[in-house]
């Protein structure tokens, strides 16, 4: 098989984590036989530096003409003060417009080795596998009307909770994609016992089942999920929910796992996904081979089963990072006595010995 990746390192560790990604990818090109062409583009603070805007007309059009777009983070302290249409960030919400990424999709694993890390339980913990599918352009964060106005004396915010049975069945059908991948089962989480917009959302996403007949769909209200993600989190396999939702619960059950260089993340939607780690570009570790690259590796054993349906590919990134965990390899931010501490690269470079 035959790849174009877009490769946007951005700024900070964005830089060395992605360094071990691609590192992890030619591996794996080799073992199974695979050509993955990267091509390099600026956006962040990178960008703002060689051509003065977050998001430059050339990034998105590879982005655009390529298989799949990897990303490192952006940001950092230099460009803080810059004014709001030239924050580093920017670039984030361009890149999730142009290229329709209304899927968000982010994996709550624990590697049994990690499981000290976690704020709770060994036994509650020990085998989480969920993936929380979460709306990302549609909901409160976008409909219109919202703002400040003066009622009765005094003043009130607003803001207007809205979807469309489109918006619904299009984000429906990407967790039923994604469970047929894996245990198919899929937990919709909504508040229809109070919500219109819930009541449409729970419709839309039963209609939509009766194209995946081998999909187990059960619901759920949201007050009772964020319960359970924190009583039994193991009784879930994919959850869907709206932009709100989804944001909370996402982070929810991300720290189920631990540390924040763990957790990578997918937005799907349009022709091409885009796949990163749910980390910033920590100024305070930046050039100082500290980071933790397996947020971004795993990213990438995301792209491979999504995007381009290697599953066994993605199994063996995986299969490795459980490895070089339950040998003790650790970066600083998963460190505990008795393990032995690696920098970037050398940790990345285990993963590939592994693999
Ligand atoms: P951050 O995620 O960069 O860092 C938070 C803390 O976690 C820091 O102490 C950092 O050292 C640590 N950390 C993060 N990733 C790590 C890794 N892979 N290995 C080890 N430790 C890790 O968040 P922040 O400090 O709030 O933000 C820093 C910059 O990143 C800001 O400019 C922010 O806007 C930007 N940011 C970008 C993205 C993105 O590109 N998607 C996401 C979040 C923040």
């Amino acid at each position: 098989m035959k790849k174009t990746i877009t490769v946007i390192p951005g700024d900070g560790i964005g830089q060395e984590v992605v360094a071990g990604a691609l590192q992890v990818l030619e591996v794996i090109a080799k073992k199974f036989i695979h050509t993955f062409e990267y091509k390099k583009a600026l956006a962040g603070g990178s960008a703002l530096d060689a051509t003065g805007i977050p998001l430059p007309e050339e990034t998105l059009t590879y982005c655009k003409q390529s298989d799949a777009v990897l990303l490192g983070a952006v940001g950092g302290p230099k460009w803080d003060s810059n004014p709001q249409h030239l924050k580093p960030e920017r670039a984030l919400l361009g890149l999730r417009k142009e290229l329709g990424l209304y899927a968000n999709i982010r994996p709550a694993k624990i590697y049994s080795a990690l499981v000290d890390a976690s704020a709770l339980k060994k036994e509650v913990v020990n085998g989480v596998d969920i993936i929380v599918v979460r709306e990302l352009t549609g909901g409160l964060y976008f409909g219109k009307p919202s703002g400040f106005e003066k009622r009765n004396g005094e003043e009130v915010g607003f803001n207007t909770m809205i979807y469309s049975e489109s918006e619904v069945r299009r984000i429906a059908k990407s967790a039923f994609e994604i469970a047929r991948k894996r245990k198919k089962k899929v937990c919709s989480v909504d508040k229809a016992n109070v919500l219109e917009t819930s009541q449409l959302w729970r419709r839309v996403v039963i209609e939509t089942a009766k194209d995946f007949s081998d999909i187990e769909l059960s619901h759920m209200y949201v007050d009772n999920c964020s319960m359970q993600l924190i009583r039994n989190p193991k009784q879930f396999d994919v959850i869907v929910t709206e932009n709100l939702f989804g944001d909370i619960l996402s982070d929810e059950a991300a720290m189920l796992t631990g540390s924040i260089g763990m957790l990578a993340s997918a937005s799907l939607g349009g022709n091409v996904a885009m796949y990163e780690p749910v980390h910033g570009s920590a100024p305070d570790i930046a050039g100082q081979n500290k980071a933790n690259p397996i947020a971004t590796i795993a990213s990438i054993a995301m792209m491979l089963k999504y995007s381009f349906n290697l599953s066994a590919e993605s199994d063996a990134i995986e299969n490795a990072i459980e490895k070089v965990l339950s040998k003790g390899f650790r970066t600083g931010d998963i460190y505990t006595e008795g393990t032995t501490l690696l920098g970037t690269k050398e940790i990345a470079t285990k993963i590939v010995e592994f693999i």
